[in-house]
């Protein structure tokens, strides 16, 4: 199999999984318990803090750790909506192709009397930061745009948009999920507030990730009960989850100069190889996305036959909308850099790794042009764009 969905989740490392089987035999216990044997779990954990600050640029005191990626953005934004309620400010600013995690929770904050106003993304899938800058008003709390897109790969101007924050003083929230450790990422030079990340999307285990808040931010907690993580995030820590992060981060940043150079061969190589399809088109900028991230559109076809056409040819893709899968609605993302329905469902999302190789993506380039082919022979929508019918948009 050809696995190229690592936006969705990416395999363990081998380190990361020996991390977390020796400690679930030798250092299981309860990092709050007072005696040795739990207090040797408790220098693991915070251990595990030092490094993952290390790799931001952060303090460790800075780190709090969460159940991955959706959670940490709920508790950021969150937090700096309290903040804003109490001083009044109750505007956020952010964009319309966020992940869920991030839209959903806005779409809470507006039940609740806050403002959210959703910044386009234009053609490219870039934020402009003067845009931000015209959006920020006197009561603006926060504003919270995503490091790299999931879908499209595409990477924000993040340093510019930091810099117009912190000259209006406004709080910036960063959903780095899909940055950390595939671009650098460094949250003073950056100028990044708090920003969310996920283990499970640089080769460590599903369910933990961790939130960075700025030492001067209050965080808000999710989650009532013990006083681990500061008071900010009760339950017992998942010490192994935890520390197997942290090797995964630390290996994943070590090589990621190295990967970088790789995939992106990898990665322009498969966008030259799909272009040669007729009626095709790659989604979001060519040069500011991600090294292991191709998305494109094919004019009269539907994403999901295409998904199961590869997947019989062992290849793993995604439409690029993994959270839409059973429902017809095409993908916000695509509809935000102002794809019409009918060419946003017929998408495709190849994010490849490490490990692919050249032969594995001449096997891609081929089996999507046969497969795109095959479903154009009996697509009425197809039809009618080669009778005259319908007027190619690709
Ligand atoms: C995967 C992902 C998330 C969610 O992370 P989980 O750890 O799965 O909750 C949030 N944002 C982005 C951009 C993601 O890619």
């Amino acid at each position: 199999m050809i696995y190229a969905d690592n936006a969705a989740t990416t395999k363990m490392s081998q380190a990361a999984i020996d991390k977390m089987i020796s400690l679930n035999n030798e250092v299981w216990g309860n990092p709050s318990s007072l005696y040795g044997f739990g207090q040797k779990a408790k220098e693991i954990l915070e251990e595990a803090r030092k490094d993952v600050a290390d790799v931001i640029g952060a303090e460790p005191r800075e780190i709090l750790f969460t159940s991955g990626g959706s959670e940490a953005d709920n508790q950021a934004i969150r937090s700096a909506a309290e903040l804003g309620r109490k001083n009044g400010r109750m505007h956020i600013i952010s964009s319309a192709f966020e992940h869920h995690a991030v839209l959903h929770t806005l779409q809470r904050l507006e039940k609740e009397g806050f403002e959210v106003t959703l910044l386009d993304v234009h053609e490219n899938g870039l934020i402009i930061p003067e845009e931000v800058e015209a959006a920020i008003r006197d009561d603006t709390c926060l504003v919270t745009i995503m490091f790299a897109n999931n879908e499209i790969g595409t990477i924000q101007p993040i340093r510019e948009i930091g810099a117009i924050c912190h000259k209006h003083n406004v709080i910036f929230h960063t959903d780095a999920v899909q940055a950390i450790a595939h671009i650098p990422v460094n949250v003073i030079d950056d100028n990044i507030d708090m920003l969310s990340a996920s283990a499970h999307k640089f080769h460590g285990p599903k369910g933990v990730g961790f939130l960075y808040a700025k030492k001067t931010i209050r965080l808000t907690n999710l989650i009532e009960g013990g006083a681990q993580e500061r008071g900010k995030r009760a339950g017992t820590e998942n010490v192994p989850g935890i520390a197997a992060m942290a090797t995964a981060l630390k290996e994943a940043n070590e090589k990621r100069e190295e990967n970088a150079k790789h995939l992106t061969a990898m990665r322009d190589k498969l966008i030259a190889g799909l272009s040669a399809i007729p009626h095709s088109a790659l989604n979001g900028d060519a040069v500011k996305r991600l090294p292991g991230n191709v998305n494109f559109c094919f004019e009269g076809i539907e994403g999901e036959s295409l998904l199961l056409l590869l997947d019989d040819k062992g290849i793993a893709a995604s439409s690029g909308s993994a959270c839409t899968s059973g429902s017809l609605d095409p993908s916000h993302v695509l509809l935000a850099i102002g794809r019409v329905h009918d060419v946003a469902h017929g998408s495709l999302r190849l994010s490849i790794g490490e490990d692919t190789t050249d032969e594995d993506v001449n096997y891609m380039i081929q089996s999507v042009k046969e497969v795109v082919e095959y479903l154009r022979g009996f697509s009425p929508i197809w039809r009618d764009l080669q009778a005259g019918k319908k007027e190619y948009i690709l």
